[in-house]
């Protein structure tokens, strides 16, 4: 095992060995759906690419490792990741959320899941004493990001992690941190989930989801449930993941260093009435977030004059492209309220429309700069 090296060493060792007939250095993309057995039941450990694959199994045991974790999963996409963990809930179980997350998981938690008597309520983490009220005998999870998307709020996962009573898993939505900034685990949550398709994979190339756990049995019920629901990754989509993490860290350093001096740029900039970026003092997370994150991250968001500005702004960037999603190496920039948070209009989670997003790159950041000023002017 690899526990006692540093994360650095850990995203681009772990989990991979070079191929025991090659030597191909690199996890080759195991293309297949089956494997041939010496006898009915007798095989190397794979059966069919549903159940497990090497490929795959590489990707699952690197996440384990940079999650601090000892078990991986991966999905064929963040919301199947989450999914796949909400099948083990059944109806009545009451689940308690942070009142800001991505809209996917909103419209998957009360369009999807309240269909099949899941319930759900909705709080601001940053209320201790309103997290502890709203815990009911029927709650089985309390599900949070930090820093949430879109309005960068950081919630204290150590202090949720006590509060939350005996029975009721802590799941952390990682993928705006990442684990080379934050590591749910080692901070007390039961279960880190990721979008693979943001900074784990990093190149706006592929589409993917992640849990990793330390339970034995949490991991044998979701094992199952992988299996069973089938909402798994292709071998090829887990080689661009494994290959991306390997400058994960190397990557969410110049995130980082760009996103602050760019947070700092848009904080004295007339037009913007608003910057919410962890790494600022100013923000009311700075000091939870110095404390549980090794960096702040390469999302800003911002509030501007209103809804016209807002839509104004994200249409005359040139360098910081106008699209959904985030984390990849290229800057992009886009409006929350009509796009990626479409699904919580007039719901108790709605964005504010006048609110713009940017994921922050690894350009140059002066280039960067030079863009937001010119589509600020
Ligand atoms: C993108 C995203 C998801 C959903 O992941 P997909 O890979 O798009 O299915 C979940 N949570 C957060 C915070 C995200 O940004």
């Amino acid at each position: 095992m690899m526990e006692h090296y540093h994360f650095d060493t850990l995203a681009i060792h772990a989990g991979q060995e070079p191929d025991p007939t090659t030597g191909a250095i690199m996890t080759p993309i195991y293309q297949t759906s089956t494997y041939v057995q010496s006898a009915p039941a007798e095989h190397k450990g794979y059966e069919y690419s549903r159940t497990d694959n090497p490929t795959r199994a590489a990707l699952e045991n690197l996440v384990a490792a940079i999650e601090g974790g000892r078990y991986g999963l991966a999905f064929a996409s963040g919301m199947a990741a989450i999914d796949t963990l909400l099948r083990r809930f059944n109806p009545g179980d009451h689940i308690l959320v942070g009142n800001d997350v991505y809209g996917g998981t909103y419209r998957l938690f009360e369009r999807v899941y309240a269909r099949y008597g899941l319930r759900f309520s909705w709080v601001d983490l940053a209320d201790l004493d309103a997290v502890r009220a709203a815990f009911t005998p029927q709650t089985r999870l309390l599900w949070l990001e930090t820093p949430t998307n879109p309005l960068m709020s950081i919630a204290d996962i150590t202090a949720l992690a006590e509060l939350a009573p005996e029975g009721v898993l802590v799941g952390v939505d990682n993928t705006f941190a990442s684990p080379a900034l934050q590591q749910p685990l080692q901070l007390g949550a039961h279960i880190v989930m990721h979008s693979s398709t943001k900074y784990l994979g990093g190149h706006s190339d592929v589409v993917g989801g992640a849990l990793a756990m330390n339970d034995e049995s949490l991991y044998h019920d979701l094992k199952f449930l992988q299996n069973a629901v089938g909402a798994v990754p292709a071998p090829m989509d887990c080689f661009l993941t494994l290959r991306g993490i390997k400058t994960l860290h190397v990557r969410m350093e110049r995130h980082s260093a760009n996103a602050r001096l760019i947070a700092e740029f848009l904080a004295d900039h007339p037009a913007v009435k608003t910057v919410l970026y962890p790494g600022l003092e100013s923000h009311p997370g700075h000091e939870v977030a110095k404390r549980q994150m090794r960096g702040f991250g390469g999302m800003i968001s911002i509030i501007l004059d209103g809804p016209d500005a807002a839509r104004r702004v994200v249409s005359r960037t040139k360098l910081f492209a106008l699209a959904e999603s985030l984390g990849g190496v290229e800057s992009l920039i886009e409006h929350p309220y009509s796009m990626t948070h479409a699904s919580t209009a007039a719901s108790p989670i709605a964005v504010p429309p006048a609110l713009v997003r940017l994921s922050v790159g690894i350009e140059h950041v002066d280039d960067l700069i030079e863009d937001l000023r010119q589509a600020l002017a």
